[in-house]
């Protein structure tokens, strides 16, 4: 039987090549389910070569165009968010791809946990901002969350059935301004900061690695996937991108998962698991690598990440507000609105500014959402003082 998979983000970055995995495995997956935010003319010739039985379109103005690019095709079309999270509840779906970017994916994320379905997540956004409730959700649906994350697919893979994780030691490629003093961080570009040196991702997380605000994700993530406490997750900077990420266990023995930088294989492992098949492409040459380095992340130039391990120790809404005050920024600072560095500041403030709450329900979510991006977006206008 093939597995019926449903793609949400199927334009974007991991999108796009979960579906180079289908195509190079039509005998094990078939698309049930693509869906997009704006990208009409893309979704459409994806439909047209993967032949969904449904495609959703977020924004409800471009429905008609939809509607009207596929209307030769034997494919069902729909717009609108409860559509979207709708679609994820259908019968025949096995898997969900969670490729869509930010808190949008929260929604969808949890109605498909409902209805029993594997989700492969790479929108790490939704454990961050309710991995509590996630975990408990799919505890009582007995639901596997498998993690795409390279980061985390990693440590997965590195797992033991009989033996605790003693420690998760994260690698992180420390992104375009590694080596930048803070000094020179006042006045990087976003030009400068969507060049990531080894991953070709979406705009979001391309500036969340640059101001490391992404491994300060991928922590709050691994503690939900992989229940630690955040004293046993430790982020290492490794520039090579070779190692992905290891797992200590109690006897000092550490295990490190290795590979080019290449996020077809975590998505195909997630889709495949627990049996791996094969992948075409770049295999890891280690005539190319004379060294492999290590560093200590430098919490003073990105402090993101202290931020982020902040949020992480007080829990409750906590992340959630850095969640929405980050996306608030980014989106800022990709359209020239604030500085680099003006981001943490934001973040930060937010941080006291929005009511904690220490055991939120979704409806408290959804609030802390609101109000937080009300409140970053003030703050990014006014300045913080
Ligand atoms: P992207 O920007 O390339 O693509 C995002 C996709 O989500 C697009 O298809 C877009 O149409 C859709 N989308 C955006 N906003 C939406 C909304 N409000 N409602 C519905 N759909 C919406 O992003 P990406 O790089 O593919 O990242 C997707 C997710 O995967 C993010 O959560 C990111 O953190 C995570 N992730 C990405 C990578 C990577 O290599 N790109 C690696 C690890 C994790
Ligand atoms: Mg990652």
């Amino acid at each position: 039987m093939k597995k019926q998979i449903a793609i949400l983000g199927a334009t974007g970055s991991i999108g796009t090549q979960a579906l180079q995995v289908v195509e190079e495995h039509p005998d094990l997956y078939e698309v049930y389910a693509l869906t997009a935010n704006n990208k009409v003319d893309l979704l459409a010739e994806q439909a047209r070569k993967f032949r969904p039985e449904a495609v959703v379109i977020a924004n409800e103005d471009k429905y008609s165009q939809l509607k009207e690019a596929l209307s030769d095709m034997p494919v069902k079309v729909y717009a609108g968010t409860d559509a979207l999270c709708q679609i994820v509840e259908s019968q025949p779906i096995d898997i969900v791809l969670t490729a869509m970017v930010g808190y949008a994916g929260l929604r969808p994320t949890i109605n498909a946990i409902k209805a029993g379905k594997t989700i492969a997540l790479a929108n790490k956004e939704t454990l961050v901002v309710a991995g509590e409730l996630i975990n408990r959700l799919a505890g009582e649906r007995h639901t596997p969350i498998l993690p795409v994350d390279s980061e985390h697919s990693a440590v997965f893979q590195c797992l033991e059935m009989n033996n605790p994780v003693h420690k998760i030691i994260l690698t992180a490629s420390g992104g375009p301004f590694r080596t930048y003093t803070l000094e020179q961080l006042k006045t990087v570009t976003k030009a400068q900061a969507l060049k990531h040196p080894n991953w070709h991702m979406g705009a979001k997380i391309t500036i969340d690695s640059a101001s490391m605000m992404n491994k300060g994700f991928e922590v709050m993530e691994a503690k939900w996937l992989f229940g630690v406490r955040p004293d046993q997750i430790e982020v290492v900077v490794h520039p090579q991108s070779v190692i992905h990420s290891m797992v200590e266990f109690e006897d000092g023995a550490v295990k490190a998962q290795l590979g080019v930088p290449d996020m077809r294989l975590p998505i195909q492992y997630a889709f495949s698991y627990p049996k791996r098949v094969h992948l075409s492409g770049e295999r890891l040459d280690f005539s190319k690598y004379d060294t492999l380095t290590f560093e200590k992340p430098d919490t003073t130039r990105f402090r993101n990440l202290a931020l982020a391990y902040e949020a992480l120790h007080q829990g409750g809404n906590m992340p959630c507000i850095v969640n929405a005050a980050n996306e608030v920024v980014v989106a800022a600072f990709l359209s020239d609105r604030i500085s680099f560095l003006g981001m943490s500041d934001v973040i930060e403030k937010a941080m006291t500014r929005v009511p904690f709450i220490r055991t939120p329900d979704y409806a408290d979510y959804v609030e802390t959402d609101a109000e937080t991006r009300r409140i970053a977006a003030e703050l990014v206008i006014n300045g913080v003082k």
